[in-house]
């Protein structure tokens, strides 16, 4: 078997939003990196694959444009309660397959000059004199073998705990909750009733929820997610089949049981699991940095992650970037830690809140028929998704007094 050994100041392993929007930002500055992926691209991501505000933004921030065509553009956010009522939300949205996003952002790294390495996986990795040395990859098909040598590494590998065991950062393996969807294909004539963006607090399923998101071509990406809550340890905790709670949303939601009506199913259910709220992982050691869903960067609330794994990229690189020259890497990543945590721990413990209080029917229900009023509930709802409200000022007892008298 044939191997190979390569020297490059910058390493980056995981070619998702994190690892390329890293790669990205580091390459336009003029550092030589290499991003190396046990895919090549396009390749399939499980997601829901909305993009918020703050996916939107990163984008821009990266001076990524999207096509004309391939994606949906939902003018609107509608939110059912599991009474079966819904309020909207004016907030706008995309939908844009991950097989097309992450090669549009992979193909931008490779235009900045970016090394990139697919259908290599992690194997090992060597640490000497308190610093990740030589990493070793396999070729998925080949099995020949790669090693890198680099002064600073990211990972950047998403949910799995296997890469972060690897590198002795992962807190722990057990993943923060699991999700599942579908593609569907649905008549032209529905496709027009159903041209919203969808999210299901459903009875049948709670404290998981469902969602509906439309995408080009009157498909639809269908989907249900389930968090671990306190105390599902793995053990003692009952953790439910998230493939059956899909089965049951799709069967028993009416909205979904009308849209799927004369659908065709558009490949298999594919789930994957999630780290949420910056829970499981260390976010550096040594020469390493942790980026992106590995170090837990999606939402509590919606389970939104692509825009914070954008965030968390750049946040790296420019830490990497605007570093002095003497300082140390454990400096640099203690630095990279700070201000992670301080642009993303308060927001997303209070969506933790939000999350809590939306699995509760009463709640709810009651929160739902609040934003139906199209008052300060609603605005402030919207402002969350857009990131322009505290999440905490809505999710408490006097935002819901408030809502009954404005
Ligand atoms: C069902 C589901 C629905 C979701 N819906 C949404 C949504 O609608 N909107 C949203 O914003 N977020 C959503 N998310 C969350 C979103 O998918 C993640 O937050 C996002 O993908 C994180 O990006 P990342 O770059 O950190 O990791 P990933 O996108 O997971 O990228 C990791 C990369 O690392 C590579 N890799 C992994 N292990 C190795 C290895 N050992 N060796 C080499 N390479 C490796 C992988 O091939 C992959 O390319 C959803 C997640 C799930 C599971």
């Amino acid at each position: 078997m044939a191997a190979q050994t390569l020297d490059t100041p910058y390493l980056i392993i995981g070619a998702g939003p994190a690892g390329s929007a890293a790669a990205i930002t580091l390459a336009r500055a003029g550092k030589q990196v290499t991003l190396v992926d046990m895919r090549d691209f396009p390749r399939e991501k499980v997601c829901g694959d909305g993009l918020i505000t703050d996916s939107l933004n990163a984008l821009q921030r990266l001076g990524i444009e999207l096509p004309a065509e391939g994606y949906y553009h939902s003018k609107g956010v509608l939110m059912y309660s599991p009474n079966g009522k819904y309020c909207e939300f004016d907030t706008e949205a995309l939908c844009y397959p991950r097989i097309d996003l992450d090669l549009r952002l992979l193909e931008a790294a490779k235009a900045a000059g970016v090394d990139f390495r697919p259908h290599y996986r992690l194997r090992r990795v060597e640490q000497a004199d308190g610093r990740f040395g030589a990493v070793e990859f396999v070729h998925t098909e080949s099995k020949e073998s790669l090693t890198v040598r680099a002064e600073q590494l990211l990972l950047a590998t998403g949910a799995r705990s296997e890469p972060l065991k690897l590198f002795g950062v992962c807190q722990r393996e057990r993943p923060s909750a699991i999700a599942a969807r579908a593609y569907f294909r649905v008549p032209a004539a529905v496709a027009r009733e159903f041209d919203k963006i969808i999210v299901v607090y459903h009875q049948a399923i709670l404290p998981a929820y469902g969602w509906i998101f439309p995408q080009a071509d009157n498909t639809y990406n269908i989907g249900v997610w389930d968090i671990y809550r306190k105390g599902d340890d793995g053990k003692g905790g009952e953790i439910r089949s998230v493939n059956e709670l899909w089965k049951v949303f799709i069967e028993t939601f009416p909205p979904a049981v009308r849209l799927l009506a004369n659908a065709e199913q558009l490949g298999p259910l594919k789930g994957a699991p999630m780290r949420l709220n910056l829970e499981g992982a260390d976010f550096y050691k040594q020469n390493l940095l942790v980026i992106g869903e590995a170090a837990g960067t999606t939402y509590a609330f919606s389970g939104e992650g692509i825009g914070k794994a954008l965030e968390s990229g750049i946040l790296a690189a420019e830490c990497l970037l605007e570093a002095a020259p003497e300082a140390t890497p454990e400096q640099v990543g203690a630095r990279y830690a700070k201000r992670l945590v301080a642009q993303c721990a308060h927001r997303f413990r209070t969506y933790e809140v939000a999350q809590h209080w939306l699995s509760k029917p009463f709640l709810c229900n009651l929160v739902t028929r609040q934003v139906q009023r199209k008052g300060y509930l609603k605005r402030q709802m919207e402002g969350i998704f857009e990131e322009r409200v505290d999440c905490e000022a809505v999710f408490s007892v006097p935002s819901l007094i408030r809502s009954f008298v404005s």
